[in-house]
């Protein structure tokens, strides 16, 4: 039918991992180093995937640690969650876990529909090996793909997984 169907997706990481420029990479194709908001901002924008129009809403949030990183408005209502890491912050990539465990917790099942996002690959002192992320995804039944915002790798391929793993859970019958 014509329904504009609304998908809301949360963007959680530890601070400076580079989930503000993964956003601003994806809505405005730019890249600003240095880029510090550290406000949240939800960002609006329609996304097609398998000839379907999402109207998306995109919240780059700012929690800095484990404790402030998911707020209860990020665990209700959210359809999908990307959980960013950074490739040169070992810190980062274990936090991940951490926060997954708090959504599904949080919100009473086994698993959601989530994409674990290796950020920073075009850097050379990495800490996490691709492998690593892919062990970690698997055991959560989660997507993963590693991106670089400052070159614009894979950056849209993240929100796309994102849609892919919110179907997957969603019959299309229900899928208001
Ligand atoms: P946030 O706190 O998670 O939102 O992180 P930011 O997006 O503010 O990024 C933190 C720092 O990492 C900034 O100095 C960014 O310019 C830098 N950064 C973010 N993404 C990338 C990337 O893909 N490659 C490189 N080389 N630097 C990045």
């Amino acid at each position: 039918g014509d329904l504009l169907k609304r998908r809301k997706i949360a963007v959680l990481g530890a601070r400076s991992v580079g989930k503000s420029s993964l956003v601003l990479q994806y809505i405005e194709n730019q890249f600003v180093e240095g880029y510090y908001p550290t406000i949240e901002a939800t960002f609006n924008k329609s996304i097609k995937y398998k000839g379907v129009e999402y109207d998306c809403d995109i919240i780059d949030t700012a929690g800095q640690d484990e404790y402030s990183i998911l707020n209860a408005k990020h665990a209700i209502g959210i359809h999908g969650f990307v959980l960013v890491y950074s490739v040169t912050s070992r810190n980062s990539f274990n936090m991940i876990q951490t926060v997954y465990d708090k959504i599904i917790n949080f919100c009473g099942l086994s698993s959601i529909p989530c994409v674990i996002v290796g950020a920073k690959m075009d850097l050379q002192n990495r800490q996490v090996p691709p492998d690593e992320g892919e062990t970690l995804a698997k055991e959560n039944h989660a997507a993963w793909v590693e991106t670089s915002a400052k070159n614009n790798q894979n950056v849209g391929k993240v929100f796309e997984l994102c849609l892919q793993e919110i179907e997957k859970r969603t019959p299309a019958n229900q899928a208001e």
